[in-house]
């Protein structure tokens, strides 16, 4: 059957300027998920979205098209109300894993179909790999009897979850065109809508760390985004907030489970703390929940804790092996005495990384045991010789990389300095 558009026709439209119409929007989308618009094709159209933007409704129509080439999942036999959180990615970025099992805790229901890391994020599913026997992969009706048993469940993304979307990302990845805010925006919300959340929390990163460097053009981002989920009928709000530095004191996948179980027995790093109540508050809220449980008690009576034991055990995880534990480390020392001013994200998720937490391919495994332990954030107090961060890893022939990574990365000051940090929730766009 012949094509009812021509994929140069649609190029040409966005590159000078033009506004795509719907029906050019949704055979575009259709057309290059099934293989009859070519690979250079969809790279010439992201790059002209890269470089004119699009409008309101030509965004909220390419995502409607993204979701439609798969299936949207249905949660309407879970009698709580579903809410989910997304995060834009960034570094020590294990809210998730407290989360989770907090909301639920409180009343709602929370369907989160995660990802795994790239590059110098981590990834959620890769965290909860590092559990043994934890299982990532859950068909819909696993899924749907563990939300109805434990009120939460994290779990990898099936095939049929916006495929327009899974291709799209590949070819944005190598061609320059992942920066573009409407393609970001529907690549996430496509996925969010699709997955059949009633409400949904964005926690929108700001800083070194994350995809937005500067406040404006995260506002940007989130504006977009809530826009997209409110014309999809999901009830969304955003938080801007800084990943400047690190969130928590770990980085890396069961350096971070071991910090989100402390959160979860009513300790752990007080901006973990923070965040995991402020996200959990605003997801509650758009499920209608306000007024009930709230999130910091959840996590000082236990109850946070008892939903967390239930959702990894309902997936294979046992709560009782212990956490895997890298062969090497290497300590850095504080060069001075005095007061840390910086500690970079990106300085320090890219030594992660090296360290073999993360991936540089998406076939690459990943160590468990690898990341960054910091032993100081940003505000404290130093003293020279003391140790400032751990590095660990498998294989010590990483270190030397790593290292290079975190010159340049961290900063004394003398005793009475300040650090010049944004806040932790630094914006609230709904
Ligand atoms: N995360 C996504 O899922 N898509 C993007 O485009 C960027 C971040």
């Amino acid at each position: 059957m012949a094509e009812p558009f021509d994929a140069v026709e649609v190029i040409r439209t966005k590159r000078d300027g033009g506004e795509l119409s719907d029906e050019q929007v949704d055979w575009v989308v259709d057309a290059y998920t099934r293989g009859a618009v070519a690979e250079e094709q969809m790279a010439a159209l992201a790059m002209a979205i890269l470089l004119r933007g699009m409008s309101r409704r030509e965004v909220a129509r390419w995502t409607g098209a993204m979701v439609s080439t798969g299936s949207r999942m249905d949660w309407s036999d879970v009698e709580r109300p579903t809410t989910d959180k997304h995060s834009t990615g960034g570094v020590g970025d294990k809210i998730t894993l407290p989360l989770a099992p907090t909301v639920a805790a409180c009343g709602a229901a929370v369907p989160q179909l995660s990802g795994r890391g790239l590059g110098h994020t981590g990834g959620t599913l890769d965290k909860l790999e590092s559990i043994s026997g934890w299982r990532a992969s859950l068909s819909s009706e696993e899924m749907l009897s563990q939300l109805q048993s434990v009120g939460a469940v994290v779990c990898a993304a099936g095939a049929d979850l916006a495929p327009a979307d899974r291709k799209l990302y590949a070819l944005r990845d190598v061609t320059g065109t992942v920066e573009a805010v409407p393609l970001i925006a529907s690549s996430i919300m496509s996925k969010k809508i699709a997955e059949g959340t009633g409400a949904l929390v964005l926690d929108v990163k700001v800083g070194s760390g994350a995809f937005m460097k500067d406040v404006e053009s995260a506002r940007e981002l989130a504006r977009t985004m809530v826009d997209l989920g409110t014309d999809a009928d999901v009830r969304t709000v955003a938080l801007l907030t800084n990943m400047q530095t690190p969130l928590g004191l770990t980085a890396g996948n069961a350096l971070e489970v071991r910090e989100s179980v402390e959160v979860l027995a009513g300790g752990g790093p007080q901006d973990v703390v923070e965040l995991t109540v402020a996200l959990a508050r605003e997801m509650l809220t758009a499920a209608g929940l306000d007024g009930g449980k709230d999130p910091a008690d959840a996590l000082g009576d236990g109850s946070a804790m008892d939903v967390w034991r239930a959702m990894i055990a309902a997936q294979g995880g046992d709560q009782d092996a212990p956490l895997p534990v890298a062969a090497e480390k290497h300590t850095v020392l504080a060069p001075a005495d005095g007061v840390l001013t910086s500690l970079d994200a990106y300085g320090v998720g890219v030594a992660a990384w090296r360290l073999g937490a993360g991936r540089a391919r998406k076939e690459d495994r990943v160590q468990a045991g690898a990341g960054v332990e910091m032993h100081a954030k940003p505000g404290a107090l130093v003293r020279a010789g003391e140790p400032l961060l751990t590095l660990h890893t498998d294989q010590p022939d990483r270190f030397e990389r790593a290292l290079v990574a975190l010159e340049g990365a961290y900063q004394i000051a003398p005793r009475g300095s300040r650090p010049d940090l944004l806040p932790l929730v630094i914006e609230r766009v709904d």
